[in-house]
């Protein structure tokens, strides 16, 4: 655990007792500060009591006492609105803040030239700080990895010279932690989301921004125009570092065929690995993250004085991947069967079908997003047959009707069987049966996890499945 040493004797407000709030109280009273934690749910409370932590209703409370309120990331700080917590603090001048900015005021206090890479992005940001943890393991390097993936920041280790620190950042996290200054801040890419919670485009954008603007080294990713213009902002007044998937660039990182190289501005390319035939890294969107993360690795290990010559071969080759996102689970006789639960809009789902050329075992549906899959057209020839679930049947069956073999199905068990059954009988040599809802799943499960684990368990099931060796 990290102690929040850098607030000892001050009295602060925590509020969202889920696994961040109850660790950033945790971390506070470890460093010698006063804690003030409450949380909307009953629920939480009970916990948070459980953990041993001091409740105190905030909405009472006398906020002129605090330094400082430390907000969970899920609890809005700007759009729709201000949370009531943020407007207590606001109007007694409290500053409002989050766990990593714990973390990143503690590494200024103690180790201000620990490794951190920070990753953010609109898509891919769990894939490659996963990744990114693995090159540097397997580099032999100490790696703690947590943030907005696995782990709250403020229960890992702490920063040190010799242990790095990956921490993926969401842009609410960014929104929260005024003092970052990471090593290397990576951007891999910027699409309208969360607006909702960000308000405007531009402002979504230029909160992304800060983590590259406050790096040591920004590492960018230029497939996008925000990206470029928000890397050129950056080599005006500091160090920056470019990747591409869609177009060789020089001086930067990008593709040559399925290798990984690395040019500098004369042009003169270094091959680094060769993403072929690495089944965790398929498709273009996993390139891009591939880039980002040998890229940063590159970045941070060159600050940090190691050697830069790794295997990088190895390190990619070895990468298990993170269960849910084209997660390729095992194959029942030669149909091969892939995960992709995550894959909850079309936007997402259109990475798993560009990632497959051909006779795909389509099971897609459940709460449709709006605009259903009608952007997915391009890829419907690549589609065996689709297999209807949940509760966009109806809509997506119409979508397809005379342009894919469709099956409604109900439910996934159903669906897998018929997608088995058929697939097996294909004459294809390597069919795929995917599971990519391009849905929520709200309507029959919990949460997209629960879905993926559940096939999964289905697959596990199916006579003569082998699983594959090294799944996540
Ligand atoms: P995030 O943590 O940003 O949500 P993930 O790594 O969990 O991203 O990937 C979620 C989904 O986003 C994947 O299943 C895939 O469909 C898509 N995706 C992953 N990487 C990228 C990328 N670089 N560009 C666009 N889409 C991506």
């Amino acid at each position: 655990m990290i102690r929040a040493s850098t607030m000892a004797g001050r009295k602060v407000a925590v509020f969202g007792l889920g696994a961040s709030g109850t660790a950033s109280a945790l971390a506070l009273l470890a460093g010698g500060a006063e804690v003030a934690a409450w949380d909307d749910g009953e629920a939480a409370r009970s916990a948070a009591a459980a953990a041993g932590l001091p409740l105190a209703d905030l909405g009472t409370a006398d906020w002129g006492g605090f330094s400082a309120l430390v907000l969970a990331p899920g609890v809005p700080l700007t759009h729709p609105e201000p949370h009531w917590t943020v407007v207590e603090a606001r109007s007694a001048g409290v500053e409002v803040i989050g766990d990593t900015e714990l973390f990143f005021r503690e590494r200024a206090a103690h180790c201000p030239d620990a490794p951190v890479i920070c990753i953010t992005g609109t898509n891919g940001k769990s894939t490659t700080t996963a990744l990114v943890a693995h090159i540097l393991r397997h580099a032999g390097c100490e790696v703690e990895m947590g943030g907005n993936i696995g782990k709250a920041i403020l229960t890992l280790a702490p920063p040190a010279r010799e242990r790095f620190h990956v921490v993926e950042m969401s842009s609410f996290q960014i929104d929260l932690t005024p003092s970052m200054s990471p090593t290397v801040g990576v951007l891999l890419n910027i699409t309208p989301d969360h607006l909702d919670r960000h308000g405007t485009f531009d402002h979504y954008a230029a909160v992304k921004e800060r983590l590259v603007a406050a790096a040591t080294v920004g590492c960018v990713g230029i497939d996008d125009p925000r990206c470029l213009e928000i890397l050129k902002r950056k080599v005006a007044v500091g160090a920056a570092v470019a990747f591409c998937v869609r177009r060789s660039i020089a001086p930067g990182y990008s593709m040559l065929g399925s290798q990984i190289v690395c040019s500098d501005a004369t042009g003169l390319a270094v091959r680094l690995a060769d993403l072929a035939g690495i089944a965790t890294l398929r498709g273009a969107h996993n390139a891009e993250n591939a880039l980002a993360a040998v890229a940063s690795v590159r970045e941070c290990l060159r600050l940090a004085g190691r050697s830069t010559q790794i295997d990088w071969q190895g390190a990619l080759g070895t990468f298990p991947g993170l269960a849910h996102r084209l997660e390729q689970i095992g194959h029942a006789g030669r149909v091969l069967l892939v995960n992709d639960s995550k894959a909850t809009n079309a936007e997402s789902t259109e990475k798993a079908l560009a990632s497959f050329p051909r006779a795909i075992h389509w099971i897609v549906g459940g709460k449709a997003k709006e605009g259903g899959i009608e952007g997915l057209a391009p890829y419907f020839p690549r589609v065996a047959k689709a297999y209807l679930i949940g509760a966009a049947s109806d809509s997506f069956a119409a979508t397809l009707d005379g342009r894919v073999a469709l099956e409604r199905c109900g439910t996934l068990d159903v669906a897998l069987a018929r997608a088995i059954a058929e697939a097996t009988a294909s004459d294809d040599a390597e069919p795929v049966v995917l599971l990519s809802p391009a849905c929520a799943s709200y309507d029959q499960y919990r949460n997209f996890e629960v879905r993926g684990d559940h096939f999964r368990e289905l697959a596990r099931q199916l006579p003569g499945f082998v699983a594959r060796e090294d799944a996540p």
